[in-house]
């Protein structure tokens, strides 16, 4: 064993750099948040080719008095805790002393402050986390702080930066969340010279969010609230039919810090369990106020999750609060399902109010069907939600409907007829249940599952290459909000995702116009087809058991549907390709076929 030294200190901070800072957004998530907790009223973030080469962000907060300006750069340097008590209770966003020690270590620094009544500021530069300058200087009241260069002196870790355009979507988000989680405060947000956020910071919720996210909720803004002695709940919950293909706008504040919790997540879901559809999610803007002492923030280091002390209560809280949002949209909430104790099973209408009183003995009725997170299933929410109505039809280029089931038979087989598989003679009996084909084949009957069957066609032929998608031309564009993030990873991927037969142009910052989708997927799953690819691409570039998972989404959302009818052309031809043996499993692993033999049906009988 070589023997043990202590690490130099550039060197400990290198590694401490590369946990709190990962990329530009997390740079200036760091900076804004010493702004906030510096009481600051206006927050200017400025941001050049994605963060990388610039970050200016420029507060009127408490400022820094001259002899604490170097020391605020020394790891574990913190003004705002003192002791392990102030743990248990903290208010302010940062208290580890990392972030700017960790940002001076990888960048070059310029930081101009002046505090509060001081008759001078102060100048202070660094590089590579090394003061190169300290001096007076001229500042207006507050803080400014210039992160130029980023990683220059970690090239490893510079190579793991992603474009200029997904760096600046992904500082977007961490704006936007920053700046919706205090509408007390005016944020300033620009990106390349052009504002892109200003929020006026006059303490309205309302008017935060709609300068945020004014288009998203255009279709409808619902007032959510509740409270009672341990937790208080108010925001706003998006209309049911403005739900979306992601989760990417559902933010959740608690005590003014956004967090990511599966437990809220489940909570808002579960009140719209009757009026969405699965795949499906609800927006929202929810700020929670509970006591300090009764939520641990310091779980998670990037202090995006918290632990609640009463889970249950917060549960409860933004449930009933998006509940009621509904009800007062609706009118009267459908709430049949969530009685157990009702003794005739016909459906029960109830107003939210009466019904909080029949359960505030036993509300972990609703909690505890959702003790797994996340177990909402599919069939569950499919069977209660009305179908959702899209009133945009897609023309196809040859001005045909692309529903018609003929048309399914074109993409069952492309360019191969019947005679190209290698199959003994069958006879289609019919089809059950608008799912099941039944065939007689070989002295057995065979039942196919027409989905699975198709399902495992797309996949293989997306899998082998030979798909050609047919794009579906839009006459009206589809507009897809799916956060800044996602919007990046798609355009950033174009040329991959026309392969599979989309076009997509940048629509806004944080959307995209589809022109074009393959023929064989309906339009209304056009932003969950995306979502899905997004989801997949984001980990980093397509690889093999990746590229499986987004052939898997697309052969599942392009496959004809059970519970819809088919024409007798369109069985026969997923039947040859069944009973030729190329396929037994769906791309999920469940059986496309099974077969019943005679034996087993004449011994049914009592014939053998
Ligand atoms: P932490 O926020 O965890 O205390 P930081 O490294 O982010 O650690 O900041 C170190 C200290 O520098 C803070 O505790 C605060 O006293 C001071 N500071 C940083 N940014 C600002 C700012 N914008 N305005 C006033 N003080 C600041
Ligand atoms: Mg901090």
């Amino acid at each position: 064993m070589p023997k043990i030294l202590e690490l130099q200190q550039h060197l400990a901070d290198l590694i401490a750099a590369g946990e709190v800072v990962q990329r530009p957004s997390s740079v200036v998530k760091e900076l804004v948040e010493n702004s906030i907790d510096a009481g600051a009223g206006v927050i200017t973030i400025e941001i050049s080719s994605g963060g990388m080469t610039y970050i200016r962000v420029t507060d009127d907060g408490c400022g820094i008095g001259a002899d604490d300006a170097k020391t605020a750069f020394l790891r574990h340097a913190t003004s705002k805790l003192r002791d392990a008590d102030g743990l248990a209770a903290i208010g302010t966003l940062g208290f580890r002393g990392e972030a700017l020690a960790a940002i001076a270590a990888v960048s070059r620094v310029e930081m101009l402050t002046r505090e509060h009544g001081a008759d001078e500021g102060v100048s202070l530069t660094l590089e590579g986390g090394v003061v190169t300058d300290l001096s007076p200087g001229g500042s207006p009241e507050g803080t400014t702080i210039i992160v130029r260069d980023l990683f220059f002196n970690t090239p490893a870790r510079h190579k793991f930066m992603k474009s200029d355009r997904a760096e600046s979507g992904s500082v977007a988000s961490v704006v936007l969340s920053l700046a919706l989680s205090r509408p007390d405060i005016s944020f300033r947000f620009i990106k390349d010279g052009k504002t892109q956020y200003h929020t006026p910071g006059d303490s309205r919720i309302d008017s935060c969010v709609y300068n945020l996210l004014g288009r998203e909720f255009e279709a409808g803004f619902l007032d959510a609230e509740s409270s009672d002695e341990v937790i208080s709940v108010e925001g706003f919950v998006g209309t049911p039919s403005a739900a979306r293909g992601n989760r990417s706008y559902q933010f959740f504040f608690v005590n003014g810090r956004a967090i990511r919790s599966i437990l809220l997540q489940s909570a808002l879901e579960q009140a719209y369990k009757n009026s969405i559809l699965t795949g499906r999610f609800p927006s929202c803007v929810l700020y929670l106020t509970i006591k300090p002492s009764d939520v641990d923030v310091n779980v998670h280091p990037a202090k995006t999750e918290v632990k609640f002390v009463s889970e249950k209560q917060v549960f409860d809280s933004v449930y009933y609060a998006a509940l009621g949002a509904l009800e007062k949209a609706q009118g009267v909430v459908q709430s049949a399902s969530l009685f157990d104790n009702s003794d005739d099973n016909s459906f029960k209408v109830m107003h939210v109010e009466d019904f909080r009183k029949v359960h505030v003995a036993e509300p972990s009725n609703v909690y505890k069907s959702q003790a797994v997170p996340g177990l909402r299933t599919a069939g569950e929410l499919s069977a209660n939600a009305p179908a959702q109505k899209h009133t945009l039809k897609p023309v196809g280029s040859a001005g045909h409907d692309v529903t018609d089931s003929s048309e399914d038979a074109r993409y069952i087989f492309s360019a191969d007829s019947l005679t190209d598989f290698h199959v003994s003679p069958f006879r289609v009996i019919g089809e059950a249940l608008n799912v099941y084909i039944i065939v007689e084949y070989e002295g057995s009957v065979w039942f196919i599952d027409k989905h699975a069957a198709h399902e495992r066609i797309h996949f293989d032929a997306l899998k082998s290459g030979d798909y050609e998608p047919m794009s579906e031309s839009l006459i009206i564009p589809v507009v897809c909000r799916l956060g800044h993030e996602s919007t990046a990873i798609l355009l950033d991927n174009s040329s991959f995702i026309e392969e599979l037969g989309f076009t997509v142009e940048s629509f806004g910052e944080d959307s995209v116009a589809v022109r074009h989708i393959p023929s064989d997927i309906d339009i209304s799953d056009t932003e969950a087809v995306l979502s899905d690819l997004c989801l997949q691409l984001s980990s980093s570039s397509p690889e093999a058991n990746q590229l499986d998972s987004i052939y898997k989404a697309i052969a599942c959302k392009a496959a004809i549907k059970a519970g819809r009818a088919s024409g007798m052309r369109e069985l026969e031809a997923l039947a040859a390709r069944v009973m030729s043996g190329e396929l037994s499993h769906c791309p999920h692993g469940r059986p496309v076929a099974f077969e019943m033999t005679k034996s087993t049906l004449d011994k049914g009988f009592g014939r053998i």
